[in-house]
């Protein structure tokens, strides 16, 4: 009798005309809400069947159990004092408590520490399939309605359905850490919750960081409104979905807004969030779609009608857009907004955190349309290798955009954002272990403009600052204004139309090209081929210059580019070429005794797509002399085996250093672990040292000496070098060495490609003076 007493008692407490029965959710038989067994009547009866329309239901918290969804029917209207879905009694699992189309779920307790929580110690979900929340408390300063109360949960909305269907009940709250999904489950339907007046929000959005709105299959949430006293100041700043008064909107979906010239009284800020595949959205821009959002401004908080709608004269827009829906391949956000029948760009970025994007400019009031402030798509889309647009502000000519981006030979750039006059960007790495430092790209539509380009992955700017040229990389300078480490200011010329930069003078397979071109008359001494065809289908080139038509009396190999990037080795290997085809007494001796192998570069495909090229994984061009996975490197001792039958008198591969530093500011032979090579190369740079012309400052003593810095057996771990594979597979070898040709500094000297080239040059002279000198008796 007292159990009965005391049901009675909490449902008139509770405010509820009970009509049908009153019924408990007691566990009797394990937890199932859908058992019959376990409902019960106040008095502890068995009922024996489950709540239907027209009974109530009293629920606790602490009888909500996983695995089975509590679903209200219905009819039924469940009754709670508070209700917390994913507390202390619930075992660490994660409850659902569904609320069935006609079914109400009431929080009808007056204290304040009466309301409903979604994830408290334990997640929990509240599932509304067309159900009805309603509060009894709605004092100013009550959170009503939490969504995950601790960090570690999950607090869960999802459905569609409505909280608090009197919009002018003005105090029921929210306390929103967690996550709001509306799902129409396949047909257009709403997840109003704009009778709610404000949200707070108390966590951080949680490792994961995907705590916010969403909208799936044809879903629409309306966020809860926020209120602005326009009386009080006619521009103000406020969020929606999230706290009102963030700086940034930091729960995924939810947004800030600036508005100038509100009315001067209390207005409403409401709106909310489509489904993508929406049917009542037109049809969408370009792109892949990660969110729309439509937004207004409203006389009062409970019509949607464009009659509710009020004024204002500019708004500007902030969007925490849903960084999970980006695409790996995503590199450029359009957000556009929907006017007269036609959807206008009104905001570009790199998708790149904190995963915000602005408005370009305050936009004005919509006078036409069901929202004035706009509706709003924000498509993604990959523009690499194409052109990237950074600042659009003048849509009408694209002559005069900026347009930053990599369609240059080996371009290698991540546009990250622009702020005023700098733009901030990053080379990328692509499949390098580890940092490096190559970049190269190219800006147009910034004639009489000085712009700063400032890097934000690191120190990729070269001791002399940034390579600039003017004529798509004809010629190149060191012209920055200014530079740092990791930025530069350059002033364009007045009349440039195309600007390329880059950390080093690139140099690819149309400098190769032109250097043939220079050479047409000594055709007679120069053969050129295919040494094989590189993995993404390109011909990789060789040649043989000098004594071609008999056999030679010494051969001698070069290589570069066995690291992509290490552009300057190629401007000394033309060097050497450049004398051996001069019209010289040296050149004529080079071409009546020497055959050169050449291979301009091993990694083609890297060098023509910009690759850093150094460190590639699974290990690099020049560790691959022992597992051979490149064609090229195949190729290359393939050639060496069968036109040369494995002899070669010189054997010189060229190289770069690292960017800045001790030994990466003049060049130097690497000497090897084999002494006897080492005394040769050593040698070799003897007569560099007297013979040269001072081009680059060659110092013998700048050399590498085997087991010093990073010249040491742990260097090669990865695989043999090409180098090495030449002393242990190449005979009747003199001297098989290496040089690191820096990229800017050297010693006294400044790197250009003319020191490149004449030291070029000085080597094929002490070439000469070596096979002489260590010709046989
Ligand atoms: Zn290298």
């Amino acid at each position: 009798m007292r159990k009965i007493r005391l049901a009675v008692v909490i449902a008139a407490a509770l405010g509820l005309n009970v009509t049908g029965a009153t019924l408990w959710f007691r566990p009797v038989d394990g937890y199932g809400w859908n058992s019959p067994a376990n409902w019960l009547t106040g008095a502890g009866t068995a009922v024996n069947r489950l709540p239907q329309t027209d009974d109530a239901v009293l629920l606790s918290s602490s009888r909500i159990q996983a695995d089975t969804p509590l679903v209200v029917p219905g009819g039924v209207t469940a009754l709670c004092q508070r209700l917390t879905v994913g507390e202390i009694y619930n075992n660490g699992s994660h409850p659902v408590v569904c609320i069935e189309a006609g079914a109400t779920l009431r929080c009808a307790g007056t204290n304040l520490t009466d309301r409903i929580c979604l994830g408290d110690v334990g997640s929990g979900t509240l599932l509304l399939r067309g159900g009805t929340v309603t509060f009894g408390h709605t004092t100013a300063t009550h959170r009503n309605f939490v969504l995950r109360k601790s960090a570690g949960v999950k607090g869960i909305l999802r459905g569609w359905g409505t909280v608090n269907p009197t919009p002018e009940v003005t105090h029921v709250r929210m306390e929103n850490n967690g996550t709001v999904i509306a799902d129409g489950e396949g047909t257009a339907r709403d997840l109003d919750l704009h009778g709610i007046v404000s949200t707070t929000n108390t966590l951080a959005r949680g490792a994961d960081g995907s705590n916010g709105w969403y909208a799936v299959n044809q879903g629409r949430v309306l966020f809860p409104r926020t209120w602005i006293n326009g009386a009080a100041s006619p521009s103000s700043i406020r969020c929606l979905g999230d706290a009102t008064t963030r700086i940034d909107p930091e729960l995924v979906n939810s947004l800030r807004a600036s508005f100038t010239g509100l009315p001067g009284s209390g207005v409403f800020f409401r709106g909310g969030l489509y489904a993508t595949n929406h049917p009542a959205l037109p049809p969408l821009p370009k792109g892949r779609c990660l969110g729309v959002w439509g937004l207004g401004l409203y006389a009062n908080n409970t019509g949607w009608e464009t009659s509710d709608l009020t004024t204002f004269s500019t708004v500007g827009l902030t969007f925490r857009y849903d960084d999970a829906a980006c695409a790996e391949s995503t590199n450029l956000l359009t957000l556009y907004r929907y006017e007269s029948n036609a959807w206008v760009k009104v905001g570009a970025r790199m998708a790149r955190p904190p995963y915000r994007i602005s408005t370009k400019r305050p936009l004005p009031r919509l006078t036409s349309g069901a929202w004035n402030v706009g509706l709003f798509a924000l498509m993604a889309s990959n523009t690499l290798g194409t052109v990237v647009l950074l600042d659009d502000q003048s849509e009408t000519d694209p002559n005069e955009r900026l347009v930053i981006d990599k369609n240059l030979s080996a371009g290698n750039i991540l546009l990250e954002r622009m702020e005023d006059d700098t733009i901030y960007l990053q080379n990328e790495m692509r499949d390098t272990a580890g940092w490096w430092f190559y970049w190269a790209f190219r800006a147009r539509g910034a004639a009489g403009r000085t712009l700063t380009f400032s890097f934000t992955n690191g120190d990729p700017v070269c001791t002399r600052g940034p390579c600039v040229s003017l004529d798509q990389g004809q010629t190149w300078y060191y012209a920055a204004d200014s530079f740092t480490t990791r930025s530069f200011t350059y002033t364009f010329p007045p009349n440039a139309q195309e600007v390329w930069f880059a950390m080093g003078m690139v140099y690819t397979q149309r400098d190769w090209e032109a250097f043939l071109a220079r050479h047409t008359a000594s055709s007679a001494y120069i053969e050129t081929g295919t040494l094989c065809t590189s993995p993404a289908g390109r011909a990789v080139e060789k040649a043989r210059i000098g004594c071609i038509d008999r056999p030679p009396k010494y051969r001698v190999w070069l290589s570069a580019r066995h690291h992509a990037a290490e552009m300057m080795a190629s401007y000394v290997l033309e060097g050497i070429l450049d004398a051996a085809l001069a019209d010289t007494e040296l050149g004529t001796w080079m071409r009546n005794n020497v055959e050169f192998m050449v291979v301009p570069f091993v990694d083609k495909d890297g060098v023509e797509e910009g690759d850093q090229g150094k460190n590639r994984r699974p290990h690099d061009h020049n560790r691959d002399y022992t597992e051979f996975l490149y064609p090229e490197c195949v190729a290359i001792t393939n050639w060496i085996a069968t036109h040369a039958q494995s002899k070669l008198e010189i054997v010189l591969d060229i190289h770069c250093p690292w960017i800045r530093g001790t030994y990466n500011e003049w060049l130097y032979q690497v000497y090897t672990e084999n002494s006897e090579n080492a005394a040769a190369q050593r040698r070799l740079g003897e007569l560099l040292q007297e013979h040269q012309r001072g081009a680059l400052d060659y110092r013998l003593a700048n050399d590498l000496p085997f087991g010093q810095s990073w010249n040491t057996a742990a260097n090669y771990s990865a695989g043999r070098s090409f180098k090495m594979w030449a002393l242990d597979c190449v005979s009747s070898n003199r001297v098989c060495t290496t040089y690191e040709v820096p990229f800017a500094t050297a010693n006294t000297a400044t790197v250009t490609r003319e020191a490149c080239r004449e030291f070029g040059e000085d080597t094929t002279k002490v070439f000469r003076l070596f096979l002489q000198e260590t010709d046989p008796l």
